[in-house]
């Protein structure tokens, strides 16, 4: 790969920052409901499940599947330069449990809703993990 793109960090807090650091050990994590089981993202205090306020976070797969996409040519940030896919992605271990990231090491033609993809991380400062995702080796 080439030089990593300039990308506007998140703000890690106490809330988020399983998410944020756990692709340090190369887990993609969500809170999950310790009462229903349920999957929760975007972090959350109290699940929408059951209202409990007991959640823990947890690794998932990794494994999802393209929900959609869109292929953008405008250059909207100074230093991270087009073309490049924004893709929303859901992910088997839960109905309607999605993430919006980016589509990386791909050809833009091969492309196709519903194909299979795999988290991989980018590595940013301050021990953040940016978890992209491209597609599932066959
Ligand atoms: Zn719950």
């Amino acid at each position: 790969m080439s030089e990593k793109p300039f990308r506007i960090l998140p703000r890690v807090t106490p809330e988020n920052e399983h998410f944020w650091h756990g692709g340090a050990e190369g887990e993609l994590r969500f809170l999950r409901c310790d009462s229903c089981r349920t999957w929760i993202h975007p972090p959350s205090p109290v699940c929408p499940g059951c209202e409990s306020f007991d959640l823990s976070p947890e690794a998932v797969s990794g494994r999802a599947e393209l929900v959609t996409y869109t292929e953008n040519h405008h250059p909207w940030i100074p230093g991270f330069s087009p073309p490049y896919l924004v893709a929303i992605v859901e992910f088997p271990e839960q109905r309607g449990l999605r993430l919006t990231t980016n589509l990386v090491d791909c050809d833009v033609d091969s492309v196709r809703i519903g194909m299979p993809v795999r988290v991989t991380f980018e590595e940013a400062d301050d021990g953040i993990y940016l978890p992209l995702f491209r597609p599932e080796e066959a």
